[in-house]
């Protein structure tokens, strides 16, 4: 017993302290172990190869780590909590994509209060539970987290038991989103199955697929058709 106290108090002091890493939520770590997200250098004691393991994301709320892509989590856009929350049996089959049809936003400071807006909108107009998408994107490619990975959303009428959606902040009919906004939504899809909350074999799917509604604009529709997963056949 007593050797094991002794090593304890020489790693503590060997490892001394690592609240660069902590502070910002990472696990130091050998990197030779597997990370969930990505190591960062610098911000741990000890050797060179204990570094920072960044889960990235937000952690409870379910955006899990997507190093590649800058979420902006509910707490940072400002969201009112949920009226009421269910979860998804995951991983999901079906992905829809959708536009928000209001004006687009390209900067963290506009694009937060419209996230505001649209959650308002959907709480106090719709009488929903929440914001109804899962995740928005606006034109800057950052992604707003809505109902996350794990929640039922209100989204695509008969379809939100067994999907997620992504929605661009903006009106889409006339012109695509910019490549930035188009690679972010790819990158959290392929974020979503590495996390294990979508499908490796999903479908993916414009919400005028399976509602009758012209959402999300024709250039999206037609872009999303190029896609990889993207579905001609009914879910
Ligand atoms: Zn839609």
């Amino acid at each position: 017993m007593k050797s094991i106290l002794v090593l304890i108090v020489c790693w503590n002091l060997v490892q001394g302290d690592d609240s660069g890493c902590l502070s910002q939520g990472g696990t130091c770590q050998e990197d030779v172990l597997q990370c969930s997200g990505h190591y960062v250098s610098g911000l741990c004691t000890g050797s060179a190869t204990r570094r920072c393991c960044l889960h990235g994301g937000t952690g409870s709320s379910g955006t899990g780590s997507c190093h590649n892509v800058q979420i902006v989590s509910r707490s940072a856009w400002g969201a009112t909590a949920p009226k009421s929350v269910s979860n998804l049996h995951l991983p999901v089959n079906l992905v829809f994509i959708h536009h928000t049809e209001t004006p687009a936003c390209h900067d963290p400071a506009s694009c937060k209060s419209r996230v505001q807006n649209i959650q308002h909108y959907h709480i106090s107009t719709n009488g929903w539970a929440d914001i109804g998408y899962s995740f928005l994107v606006a034109e800057d490619g950052a992604i707003y987290e809505g109902r996350g990975w794990d929640r039922v959303g209100a989204h695509t009428e008969g379809y939100n038991q067994r999907g997620i959606a992504f929605s661009f902040i903006g009106s889409y009919s006339g012109s695509k989103p910019p490549a930035a906004a188009l690679t972010a939504v790819k990158n959290m899809i392929q974020c979503g199955i590495s996390l294990g909350k979508v499908a490796s074999g999903y479908h993916l799917y414009g919400h005028r697929d399976v509602n009758p509604t012209s959402c999300p604009g024709d250039a999206l529709y037609h872009e999303i058709q190029t896609w990889p997963h993207y579905s001609h056949t009914k879910p």
